[in-house]
């Protein structure tokens, strides 16, 4: 399963991947290490994978306690039948009597083994709300800010048994048909699986395959579509027992592609989630436009199976856990599509940036103005005194 001369007999020497600078805290050999040298993180494990890696959250800024009746969102939601209202999505036997009083935002990365850009960005996160500078030393103040007004709450490696199998570290110009094949990956008999139509197969055959692609967890799973399993994978259990604890506002959940983008909203989520979702989505690219980077698509309307009505691992953290999925696909710098190591650094801390920006403001509950709201907080706050 793990048996990578299948890929050097097609592709040849791969020690030009092997290599990263410094800041590129990718995998949990170098990033583990680092997190627990953090003065004011809280580390620990959340889960053990099917291949008995453990499963690290990593938490910053204090964490406020909810008063909530029940851990179910759809039966919070049928509690009430009428009046019929679109905006009464947040219930609070669900959601809590009270809001707290700062935003929640999770940070998901590696759900697919080799695609680590944003667990980089989201270690370097971390030194930036210690230090104000990133871990090439470049400072971020209005981040730090923004990253100190919240609590984090981060998965860095959801699929740690993927991250183990990815041969590579910084991918600046690999071509895209290697890492495809290392995501993929490649059968005793020679088969090569193509994206997508290896999803045809769920789980892949793990005792019948040379080279496990890292997008599967060591039991063949590819845990963006676990959820709907009948008996699900201990890193689904995992995240979904971690995101009801925390009940974020939003998750932001890295994965990568050839170029950066975030979207499409899912078609099973709340319309006002939607459109808050493309709204988000919006501010970041015209960040990162406005910052001087090439943002690739906006949308997936060109690709392959848009149009269905796609359910997958964001979908489900806003059923179960009730908070906004924010998906953001960051590049990996692939030669078709080339960034350095640097630029993907900074694309990824821009992204986490304006999202910050965004919770603070706009706030990530759809028909609400977070600005507003905590300003009712205060002045409700200064009545009482
Ligand atoms: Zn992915």
């Amino acid at each position: 399963m793990n048996d990578l001369s299948v890929i050097t007999a097609e592709f040849g020497d791969l020690s030009g991947w092997i290599k990263r600078p410094d800041f590129w805290l990718d995998k949990p050999d170098v990033g583990l290490p680092f997190l627990k040298s953090l003065k004011t993180a809280h580390v620990h494990g959340i889960g053990t994978s099917a291949g008995g890696r453990e499963i690290v959250a990593v938490e910053m800024g204090e964490k406020e306690p909810m008063e909530t009746t029940t851990d179910n969102l759809c039966s919070a939601l049928a509690s009430v039948q009428a009046p019929p209202d679109p905006t009464a999505v947040f219930p609070p036997s669900f959601y809590g009597k009270t809001r707290r009083t700062r935003p929640v935002l999770a940070i998901q990365g590696g759900i697919h083994g080799g695609e680590l850009t944003g667990t980089v960005a989201m270690l370097n996160l971390c030194k930036i709300v210690e230090e104000g500078a990133d871990l090439r030393g470049k400072p971020w103040p209005r981040l730090q800010e923004l990253a100190r007004g919240v609590r984090l709450a981060m998965i860095p490696w959801l699929n740690p048994d993927g991250v183990d199998r990815w041969p590579f570290r910084d991918t600046s110009g690999i071509p895209s048909e290697l890492t495809s094949r290392c995501q993929m990956g490649v059968s005793k008999d020679g088969t090569k699986y193509k994206y997508p139509g290896v999803k045809d197969f769920f789980p892949i055959p793990p005792e019948k395959t040379a080279f496990m692609g890292c997008y599967f967890n060591d039991a063949g799973v590819n845990l963006q579509y676990d959820w709907t399993s009948l008996d699900r994978q201990p890193e689904t259990r995992a995240w979904m027992r971690y995101y009801l604890d925390e009940r974020p506002d939003g998750v932001l959940i890295w994965h990568c592609n050839a170029g950066s983008m975030m979207g499409p909203p899912e078609p099973y989520l709340p319309e006002g989630f939607q459109h808050e979702f493309s709204r988000l989505a919006g501010a970041v690219q015209a960040r990162l436009w406005r910052e001087g980077h090439r943002v690739g698509r906006m949308s997936w309307a060109g690709l392959v199976g848009m149009g269905r009505p796609f359910l997958n691992q964001m979908s489900a953290v806003y059923h179960v856990s009730g908070a906004m999925p924010i998906m953001a696909e960051l590049p990996c710098g692939a030669a078709e599509w080339p960034f350095t190591a640097e630029e993907m650094l900074d694309i990824g801390l821009l992204t986490i940036e304006e999202t910050l920006a965004f919770a603070h403001q706009d706030g990530l509950r759809p028909y609400e103005y977070w600005g507003k709201v905590k300003k009712q907080m205060a002045a409700a706050k200064e009545a009482r005194a």
